[in-house]
């Protein structure tokens, strides 16, 4: 069955309106780690609404520990950690079968004065929409919900399993993807809505977490400090040292097949910091949390170990004790996604006849959920959502018009793929 691509515009276009304002209240919820559950209970209900059967677990329920793709936790209650995934069956499935999946955990909002307006209260301003979590990635969670609906206001639904899946943990392990592939969740492709600007991701870098735990020598601070005694100074050095690792791999990236393009696309980000207890002390601990992104081709062992002889050379200059170097979220493999497959042909179909022109692809300098479906498991996997801008900042918004084509683009890429069935 094959539906007008003119048709599927107007019907994504009706239920435009209404897809705001469910983006609004998705946007509203504050699902960072810890408190998904509301958003993730609300969403659950709106996908029985659809008819779907809903899959509602926690974290806790599935044996993801140690399995390829796993990221250690530390500080996290998993049996808070909601994940959904909703499913659309058909009795005679005839076309591929689909995984739709978008992340809503949210990043924390930051200092509080650097906002003009709640973070959990979107606002629209010249046709973009601003709040934590409207452009990474509720709008891509919109989009996908919205494009089934559209199609089933043309009187359609997809000819094959379709599995809507919102995850959490997307920024800090990606264990929210793993458990729905554990719990046995797969299809003939995956496509995941981030806000990619209209391309397709083509490689992504991962990412390792860690935590050095400084310790000084403490002490009344009237008494001289030697190189390393002060925990919280010395935690510059460590820092120092990390961003000289950062600056050689960014000279080994140079040659390398995806990122060499990208100028210095390696970050290395202290990200958190704590420590000292006292005042009138030399701090004896200091503790320092710290984010180093992963090429594509570069072992998750081999960069682990290089973080390590970066921390023991510099305690050894400071004549210190090696600070202990704990591993504490993200262990993610950096990936290629291949060119060539005829879901990645299908999609581009799809945009072209939204948005005219060629599909293009990105080297990702971060890090999505979507290498898990590839890389582990063999599932084609996309990642291709609209325009958006501030990821993580308090400026982030997504651009509306380009959310309402990649809407579309989604309908267009479910019709093609899955194939139509009369709504039965
Ligand atoms: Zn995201």
């Amino acid at each position: 069955m094959n539906v007008d691509r003119q048709q599927l515009g107007e019907a994504v276009a009706a239920g435009f309106a209404d897809q705001l304002e469910w983006l609004a209240t998705l946007v509203r919820f504050d699902s960072t780690r810890g408190n998904e559950a509301a958003c993730q209970d609300w969403l659950a209900a709106e996908y029985a609404a659809r008819g779907w059967q809903v899959d509602r677990y926690t974290l806790d329920e599935v044996a993801i520990e140690g399995l390829p793709g796993y990221s250690p936790v530390v500080d996290a209650d998993y049996s808070r950690a909601v994940q959904v995934v909703a499913t659309h069956q058909v009795p005679r499935p005839r076309g591929r079968s689909l995984i739709l999946q978008g992340h809503i955990d949210v990043v924390p909002t930051g200092a509080p004065e650097l906002w003009e307006h709640d973070p959990f209260e979107p606002r629209i301003v010249d046709g973009w929409m601003h709040g934590r979590g409207a452009a990474d990635m509720k709008c891509g969670v919109s989009a996908m919900v919205f494009a089934l609906d559209a199609l089933r206001r043309l009187g359609y639904v997809p000819a094959a399993t379709v599995h809507v899946e919102t995850v959490s943990e997307e920024e800090c392990t990606g264990n929210g993807a793993l458990s729905t592939l554990v719990r046995g969740y797969r299809a003939d492709a995956a496509l995941i809505p981030e806000s990619m600007g209209h391309k397709i991701i083509r490689a992504e870098l991962g990412s390792v977490w860690f935590r050095l735990r400084i310790l000084g020598q403490p002490g009344h601070v009237l008494a001289a400090a030697a190189p390393g005694a002060h925990a919280i100074l010395a935690a510059t050095d460590y820092i120092a040292a990390l961003q000289q690792l950062t600056a050689q791999i960014n000279v080994e990236a140079r040659s390398h097949p995806h990122f060499g393009v990208v100028e210095n696309p390696v970050k290395f980000n202290p990200g958190k910091i704590r420590g000292g207890d006292w005042l009138g002390s030399v701090p004896s601990w200091c503790e320092l949390e710290c984010r180093l992104s992963v090429l594509p081709g570069h072992s998750l062992p081999e960069v682990r170990a290089r973080v390590a002889a970066a921390v023991a050379a510099c305690a050894d200059r400071l004549g210190t004790p090696v600070p202990a170097l704990s591993w504490i979220g993200f262990q993610a493999d950096g990936h290629v996604f291949g060119p060539g497959t005829e879901a990645e042909a299908v999609l581009a179909r799809a945009h072209a006849a939204v948005l005219g022109g060629p599909l293009e692809s990105v080297a990702l300098t971060a890090t999505s959920d979507t290498r898990f479906y590839d890389l582990y498991y063999g599932i084609p996997a996309l990642c291709y959502g609209g325009h958006a801008r501030g990821m993580h900042a308090p400026s982030e918004a997504v651009d509306l018009e380009s959310l309402r084509r990649t809407t579309e683009v989604i309908a267009g890429f479910v019709a093609d793929w899955c194939g139509l069935d009369p709504v039965g």
